[in-house]
């Protein structure tokens, strides 16, 4: 029954219209309503019944960390942009002006960030929709129905996918173009399946996009990124095809491709529900490997000993803790973010409590426009202090794992922040000064707001 916020065994979304329903269930005071009310006109908004009943704390909100990640809040907006929202939604007969204002909010919130639009490939000219090819050996693929998810987080790097415009979203209408892709790029092993959340979708849906990768030899790895585990275990284990969309990832497995469930974990809590471990090991059982990341974000998991119960909990559900992301400049990044500096601080600590064999896990890194660059420490030095830094993936497979450095900066939370080391070899200065194949490293990086 829509719109009642009963608990049902079947998935149901809840966004801004039923902001009220929600306040009333939950106790939600009227003035956090109104604000959710106000940045969600901007900023997408969305959660299920699970999460409102058992991932958030209700008696620690506004500051409960599943609050923070899935509910919009006061600080991801300028006081200056909420104010222009209300002045501009005050009027409901008025809907052009609500409109434009949103939308010149948005271009402000840099929606395509690290040069996505740069991964997009072509072949014979003309653009793939629903395709990024960044790094030689992967390529993701965004299936078109899979667009969405279970429910949003608020610092979601990808909020430009949810909020209906299709000029900024990346979906492909069905598998055709992948295939023929792969077909003439033998060298691409690994296609990353991703979204929104490719587990929206319905088992039949999933195997029409997932089944056709089977008759490419060259791929040996399909991955799913997904946050279904932790925002609707259900997905597999009492949905009516979760059965199916397990017997789907044994074929795979059958096949002989390694599939990789990529996990996207942020708060131990995800992974203290009965369900949510029911779901690991349902999935572990089909052959499938776990792999865990997420970023670090102020307000939801800013702190070391988060992190280590975190990769506990992973590890103790069979699941190989993988990334530790620094939050992209995007959206309400200023909300969000964690300083470079205290981003090394909580990985180390956090790092330090892990038996050997969650030490897999990598970070902080950022995933930016040259690759992945990992802040492995601060190295004091007599010249001052530096960041270490390291490509640990690279759109150009020459700077992989070469060590660079930075200038500290307490401050900094991403690479454009940052002034590199005179010394830096030139291909990796240009390479992080945005690919332009300028060399001068004495000044700082590319703009994060001017980045294409
Ligand atoms: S689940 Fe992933 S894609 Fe969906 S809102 Fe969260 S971070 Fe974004």
């Amino acid at each position: 029954m829509p719109g009642t916020l009963l608990e049902t065994s079947r998935f149901q979304a809840y966004g801004p219209r039923h902001i009220d329903e929600i306040a009333e269930r939950y106790g939600l005071p009227e003035e956090i309503g109104r604000t959710v009310r106000l940045v969600s006109l901007v900023l997408p908004f969305r959660v299920n019944t699970y999460v409102l009943s058992h991932l958030i704390d209700w008696g620690s909100v506004p500051d409960d960390p599943i609050f923070q990640l899935t509910f919009p809040q006061r600080g991801m907006l300028t006081d200056a942009d909420l104010q222009q929202i209300a002045k501009a939604s005050a009027d409901p007969a008025d809907r052009l002006l609500l409109r434009e204002t949103v939308k010149e909010i948005r271009a402000r919130l840099n929606p395509h960030p690290s040069g996505q639009r740069l991964n997009v490939p072509s072949q014979d000219g003309t653009e793939l929709p629903g395709l990024q090819h960044k790094y030689r050996e992967t390529v993701l693929y965004f299936p078109g129905q899979g667009q969405t998810c279970h429910a949003y987080c608020t610092y979601c790097f990808r909020w430009a996918q949810f909020i209906g415009d299709a000029d900024l979203r990346f979906a492909a209408p069905d598998p055709d173009g992948l295939i023929t892709y792969l077909r003439d790029h033998p060298e691409v092993h690994d296609v990353l399946v991703t979204g929104g959340d490719p587990m929206v979708m319905s088992t039949e849906r999933l195997a029409r996009h997932l089944l056709p990768l089977l008759d490419v030899e060259s791929v040996r790895t399909i991955r799913i990124g997904t946050k279904s585990v932790a925002y609707w275990p259900q997905r597999f284990t009492t949905d009516t095809d979760a059965d199916d969309a397990l017997r789907l990832f044994e074929r795979i497995v059958a096949s002989g491709r390694q599939l990789a469930v990529m996990a996207h974990f942020s708060h131990p809590r995800e992974l203290r529900t009965d369900q949510a471990r029911r779901a690991l090991a349902r999935i572990r059982a089909t052959g499938a490997v776990l792999y865990c990341q997420a970023p670090l974000i102020a307000h939801v998991n800013d702190d070391a000993s988060v992190w280590s119960e975190l990769w506990g909990a992973e590890l103790a559900a069979g699941a190989v803790p993988y990334y530790l992301f620094v939050e992209r400049d995007t959206g309400p990044h200023d909300y969000f973010k964690v300083a470079l500096a205290r981003a090394v601080e909580v990985f180390r600590d956090a790092y330090r409590t892990l038996p050997g064999l969650a030490r897999t896990v990598r970070g902080p890194v950022m995933s930016a426009t040259p690759g992945k660059i990992a802040v492995d420490g601060i190295e004091e030095t007599e010249q001052g202090a530096f960041f270490q830094l390291r490509m640990l993936q690279a759109r150009t497979p020459s700077l992989v794992g070469r060590p660079f450095r930075a200038r500290f900066c307490a401050e900094a939370a991403w690479i454009d922040e940052l002034q590199l080391d005179p010394a830096t070899p030139p291909d990796i200065a240009a390479a992080v000064a945005g690919g332009t194949g300028a060399s001068d490293n004495s000044r700082p990086a590319q703009g994060r707001r001017s980045q294409p």
